[in-house]
Order: C-alpha cells, then sequence, then structure tokens
C-alpha cells in the first residue's frame, strides 16, 4: 500500500523552526509504523531524527504522536494506524524537542522520576545473602514492576497539560513500586512527600494515564492505593481527609451523600472565614434550589442495609 507520512519536523539550526514534511513510501500493512520510519530515514532522508531500542514493546523508547494520540510505533502497524492513506507522526505534547521526533526525557520524566526517590530504602540492617520480596507482597509489587517509563501516561494526562510542574502519573507509578515493596521501611516519609503541592493529590482521576498505558497499568488506581494509606496513616492534606470523612459519614447515616453538608466540613467548621467566603454562593444555590439544605437530609431507602456494610467494613479495619 501506498502511505504518506506526515512527519514534524524541528530542527535547533533553523531557529527552532518546526514544520510538516511529508514522505511517501510503498510498504506493507503489517510494517509496524516504527520501521516504516526507519525505511523513510534509510531510502530517503538521512536527516529524519527518531528513537527506537528494542523495537518490540519492551522500553517505549518509539514513543510519539500517531494522529495526535501517543503511542509506541514499535506495536503499531501502518494498516491501523493508516486513515485515507495518510498517518501523521508528531513528538509528544508535553515535551522539549531536540529535533524532529527526539526529545529531551531529561526534563519531561527523569527529573520527576529522581524526586521520588525510587530505590529501596530498609529502616534497618538489611540481612546477609540474597534479600528477596516475599511471595506474599510479589502480586502487589507487580501491578507497577512492568513499567518502562514511556511517559506514555504523563502525555495523556489532563494535569499536566494545565500544570507541568506536577508529579505525574509515571513517577507515582514508580513511588508505588518502591513504598509497596516491604524491604522499603519509609513509607510514611514517602507518603508526606507525595501529599505536598504537585504530588498524588492534584491528579483529577480522569483515568487517561490508565487509558494511554500500553503495558496495561493502572497508575489511577495505584494513586488511590496511595492516597488511602496516607488518610488511613493522617497523612493526607487535613482538608482532603475531612473531604473523605464526612463523604463517607454522609453515606453511612443516610444512604446517600449530603453535597452541602460535604462542603462545610471540608471547609471545616474551625474555618470561619472559609465558610464565610462560601456562604454567598451557598445562599444563591440554595434559594434557586440547586444546592439542598445542609443536614436536612433524608434517609434513603435501604439506608440501614448501606450502615451494616459500613459496619462490617469498619470491623475489617480493627
Ligand atoms: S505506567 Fe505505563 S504509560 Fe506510564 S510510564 Fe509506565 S509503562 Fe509508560
Amino acid at each position: 500500500m501506498n502511505v504518506t507520512f506526515k512527519v514534524r519536523r524541528y530542527d535547533p539550526s533553523n531557529n527552532g523552526k518546526g514544520e510538516h514534511q511529508s514522505y511517501s513510501i510503498d510498504v506493507d500493512g503489517d510494517t509496524t509504523v516504527l520501521d516504516a520510519l526507519t525505511q523513510i530515514r534509510d531510502e530517503q532522508d538521512g536527516t529524519l531524527a527518531f528513537r527506537g531500542s528494542c523495537r518490540s514493546g519492551f522500553c517505549g523508547d518509539c514513543s510519539m504522536r500517531v494522529n495526535g494520540k501517543a503511542k509506541w510505533t514499535c506495536r503499531m502497524t501502518v494498516g491501523k494506524a493508516e486513515k485515507d492513506g495518510e498517518i501523521s507522526l508528531e513528538p509528544p505534547r508535553l515535551v522539549t524537542v531536540v529535533k524532529d521526533l527526539i526529545y529531551d526525557q531529561e526534563t519531561f520524566m527523569f527529573d520527576k522520576y529522581k524526586a521520588v526517590k525510587p530505590w529501596i530504602e530498609p529502616s534497618g540492617p538489611v540481612p546477609e545473602g540474597e534479600y528477596l520480596v516475599p511471595q506474599e507482597s510479589i502480586r502487589d509489587i507487580q501491578r507497577a514492576m512492568s513499567c518502562t517509563l514511556c511517559g506514555l501516561c504523563d502525555e495523556g494526562c489532563t494535569v499536566l497539560v494545565v500544570d507541568k510542574t506536577f508529579l505525574g502519573p509515571a513517577a507515582l507509578t514508580k513511588a508505588y513500586r518502591v513504598m509497596a515493596d516491604p524491604r522499603d521501611g519509609k513509607m510514611g516519609r514517602r507518603l508526606r512527600d507525595l501529599s505536598q503541592k504537585r504530588g498524588m493529590w492534584d491528579c483529577v482521576h480522569c483515568f487517561e494515564a490508565t487509558e494511554h498505558c500500553p503495558k496495561g497499568i493502572d497508575p489511577t488506581d495505584l494513586i488511590f492505593a496511595m492516597r488511602d494509606e496516607a488518610i488511613k496513616r493522617g497523612i493526607g492534606p487535613p482538608r482532603v481527609v475531612r473531604h473523605h470523612d464526612s463523604f463517607a459519614a454522609s453515606v453511612k447515616s443516610s444512604g446517600w451523600l449530603d453535597e452541602a453538608r460535604l462542603v462545610i466540613e471540608t471547609e471545616g467548621f474551625l474555618n470561619p472565614v472559609g465558610l464565610a467566603r462560601l456562604l454567598p454562593t451557598a445562599l444563591r444555590a440554595m434559594a434557586r434550589r440547586k444546592a439542598p439544605i445542609p443536614y436536612l437530609h433524608s434517609k434513603r431507602k435501604g439506608a440501614d442495609k448501606i450502615k451494616r456494610i459500613f459496619k462490617k467494613w469498619e470491623a475489617t479495619k480493627k
């Protein structure tokens, strides 16, 4: 089949100007996009710059946007990628491009990766000889172990688009990998670090990271797990802990959420300034029947069953 590749070019020596360049090739539909790109470089333009390493879905080095969506090009065939005989290729959105499709991974990801201290820090003396992860913990760690740090989850993240300083799902996945390891003894400190500004609490759980991960990792779920652990240890930001507690208390007592109570309790009774700030909006919303009157919240049918579920769950935590 004849396919035209529209490749985003960027030449730092050309005043940093980027432009699209088209290359047409005859190629089999089963050829990977990465192999087709290599063919273009070998046969038509030796100046075309891109990365590709393992070529078989292990390293993630060949990540780029194919028709606007971030992909591993070694795992995508031309037949699947082409639309009306065309394929567009661009570097990821959030990166600093070095040349054409090559970008600076240091600033994109590695700095954040280093920030989560991705190494085991035992709390006591390490036993002599092999120091293996016990079998019963392996399954949990495996949820994050196959991460190749390709960054596609960061590329899909809806928070990083508006705030590049957010730690991002790739680094948080690594943080989980280390924290869930029973040989590490710094969980408390790690959770406190991740609870700083731009840390795990900035995730808006849009699940785009999960959608984007080619290794089937669920970074959003790992972030949830770390947040749960932080709340259990009383480490989460006080406002978040209050929000969490109020949400659960409301559902436990009435079977559904009292949204007005949630707002008040999240802000905190000891925060009159915060509550006063919310008052005009709350009164306007209540006048227009857009917000319920707090604490005047009828019980839902079946609320007692929900309360029993809560009690059973609470008993498991003792
Ligand atoms: S979690 Fe998945 S998408 Fe994110 S860096 Fe790891 S392998 Fe890539």
